[in-house]
């Protein structure tokens, strides 16, 4: 006659399982996930000791996972035929030894003052879930050594369990969940089927249920690249990626060190955002030989890489602690940091490769790389090599990169320069561009207001500092002086008379020495301050109160017919030069594009219309 033996569970357990079975009330499926993955656990550990040498119990029998549900009863069962466990361990595993990551989910539930189901198994006690369900958990188990025997373990969850000795139980363990009756839809074989799809179709060993088959997605990421074809890694893609198109690019790698990883990543065609679907999150899931440890794992990557899709996989979340290494932050430092580097170099190889494709990816992606360089100092530099522009040199699409701007640049050329413009046309026409224009100095030209704050942030590329156009500090030099271009010391006084009649609508009134075409141009007094940010931050403002934004000064070109005229007019008619000046301050603004409220300027421009048509009438 078999003994049965009372035990009780470890304190801790107890509390623990107390939470479990009256706290836990949402995403109570998440017991199905945890059973499963012990029961791979169990067999991944047997095929580890059968190719040790070992030898085992039943070496015959197949390493594989089946499931049972049953209505009428109200059960739901768990059979693998994994290593089983003896009596020691039962007892240390179920319910006696309190795991190290007891303590952290009691002290995370008690900070929290809420308790999270899903987090149960990344506290190594996963097993316990099986209590949000259950009036009562059976487990039958028998251990791979030869010489030992089978025990039947079952619990109510409150006070303790019972352990007997069982004969003639076959290898590994059967649990059977005798499930509560607000839990009946587990019993329900395609309920369960729902969730075993969505948790565990990766699992490497068959799992059955009811007598079906059902992961049959094979795991492809380990397997030899050669071995796959690319049918096989689309289909693979449009089932984790939930998407119908195949995808863009694709990133399967291995690596050893620092950590094992093998990753399989994927770009989608199109970039989602852009969809009107809203800022995206990363779903790349991560696995643990096979075992899903997290769906759309956080801080696996950078936030901008939230638009790649796949799975990783690293053997360093070690089996039994795997759970718990996810609550270990510098192991998922280690991995992101390792992933991100390699993705980005895989971007980098590509851009080599395959022009077209690379293309193509910037113009989805390249909102991501330039949140990147503003958000992620890190990365900062190999983002830099990706950034793409048109330049005055390239033609009209054709965008360059940092890096052959660089090589383009003469010996002397110490500086990238840049230049925000709403299109083409306008930078080529931007009084900043004139200086570059005439001492043939090639400029980047942006055309995405953001990439001001990109350059902002880059800061400088190769070690050659990133200068916006307005900002450079160059002239036009030795450019022929036009027949009466005024004299310094006209020029000088007639900058002066312009900044007293101005008065406060200007900070300085300068002579330029960058102006070729242009009578005037807007510079930003503030050294950081470009055009393009004023206008930002005005919009952004809404207020119309710009005064904290700093003083705009006014660069007058000495050679310009207008400047010359109106230096001789400022003697003649004081009331017309002075509208004129307004006049020349006004469309140094619309160049610019800066002029808030258009109505006095035309107002005045009618003004000097009427004059000049009187004049010459
Ligand atoms: P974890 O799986 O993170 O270790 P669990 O609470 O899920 O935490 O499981 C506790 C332990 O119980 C496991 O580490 C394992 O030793 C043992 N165990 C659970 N299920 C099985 C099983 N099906 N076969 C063998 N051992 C098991
Ligand atoms: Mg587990």
């Amino acid at each position: 006659m078999a003994t049965t033996e009372r035990h009780h569970f470890q304190a801790e357990i107890q509390q623990l399982l107390d939470i479990v079975i009256h706290s836990l009330y949402t995403d109570k499926e998440i017991f199905v996930r945890e059973l499963i993955s012990n029961a791979a656990d169990a067999c991944e550990k047997l095929r580890f000791l059968q190719s040790s040498g070992q030898t085992v119990h039943q070496p015959e029998t197949p390493l594989a996972i089946s499931i049972k549900t049953d209505e009428k009863e109200n059960t739901i069962t768990f059979t693998d035929t994994g290593i089983g466990m003896t009596h020691g361990e039962i007892v240390e595993n179920l319910g006696t030894i309190a795991h190290s990551g007891t303590k952290a989910f009691l002290k995370q539930i008690a900070e929290e003052k809420k308790a999270d189901a899903r987090l149960i198994g990344q506290f190594g006690v996963g097993f316990y879930s099986a209590f949000m369900v259950a009036k009562k958990v059976s487990v039958f188990s028998r251990s791979w050594q030869p010489d030992e025997q089978g025990w039947h373990w079952t619990s109510e969850g409150a006070g303790g369990y019972d352990l007997e000795p069982t004969a003639d139980l076959p290898r590994g363990t059967r649990i059977t969940v005798h499930l509560k009756d607000d839990a009946k839809e587990f019993a329900r074989s395609a309920t369960v089927e729902q969730i075993i799809k969505r948790y565990s179709n990766f699992v490497q060993f068959p799992i059955e249920l009811d007598g079906k088959r059902l992961n049959t997605v094979q795991v492809i990421w380990s397997r030899a690249k050669t071995e796959i074809k690319d049918d096989d890694y689309n289909e693979f893609y449009q089932y984790v990626g939930h998407d119908h198109e195949n995808p863009l690019y694709r990133l399967h790698f291995t690596a050893d060190a620092p950590l094992a990883i093998q990753a399989l990543l994927f770009v989608p065609a199109r970039n989602f955002e852009t969809l009107g679907m809203g800022r995206v999150e990363s779903e790349v899931n991560l696995y643990c030989r096979k075992v899903l440890i997290q769906a759309r794992a956080k801080g696996l990557f950078p936030e901008w890489l939230r638009f790649l899709k796949g799975v990783v996989d690293s053997e360093d979340l070690p089996l039994n602690i795997s759970r718990e290494s996810m609550q270990d932050t510098s192991l998922l430092q280690k991995l992101n940091k390792v992933l991100t580097g390699r993705f980005l170099k895989f971007l980098e190889e590509q851009t080599e490769k395959d022009a077209a494709s690379s293309e193509k990816f910037y113009h989805e992606y390249n909102r991501f790389l330039k949140e990147g360089v503003v958000t992620d100092f890190t990365h900062k530099e190999s983002l830099g090599k990706l950034l793409r522009y048109e330049s005055s040199t390239t033609e009209r699409d054709k965008l360059t990169s940092l890096a052959e701007y660089v090589k383009r640049m003469a010996t002397d050329q110490k500086e990238i320069y840049y230049l925000l413009a709403p299109n083409r046309e306008a930078a080529e026409s931007s009084p900043y561009f004139e200086v570059f224009r005439a001492r043939n100095l090639e400029v980047l030209f942006m055309y995405d207001p953001w990439d001001e704050f990109v350059m902002e942030h880059l800061y400088d590329f190769d070690g050659k500092p990133l200068r916006a156009a307005e900002k450079a500090d160059l002239n036009v030099g030795e450019i022929e002086r036009e027949e009466g271009a005024l004299n310094e010391d006209e020029a000088k006084g007639l900058a002066k008379w312009l900044k007293d009649t101005l008065g406060d609508r200007v900070g300085e009134v300068r002579v330029s020495q960058r102006l070729v075409e242009s009578p005037a141009v807007i510079v930003e007094a503030d050294k950081h301050l470009t055009s393009t940010m004023r206008r930002i931050l005005k919009a952004a403002k809404r207020s119309g109160d710009t005064a904290e934004l700093g003083k705009q000064d006014l660069e007058i070109n000495p050679r310009h017919p207008i400047l010359l005229r109106l230096e001789k007019m400022r003697q003649e008619d004081a009331a017309l030069a002075a509208k004129v000046a307004e006049q020349v301050l006004d469309n140094a603004r619309v160049a610019a594009g800066l002029l808030d409220d258009p109505r006095a300027m035309l107002k005045r421009l009618n003004e000097l219309l009427e004059q000049v048509l009187a004049t010459k009438g």
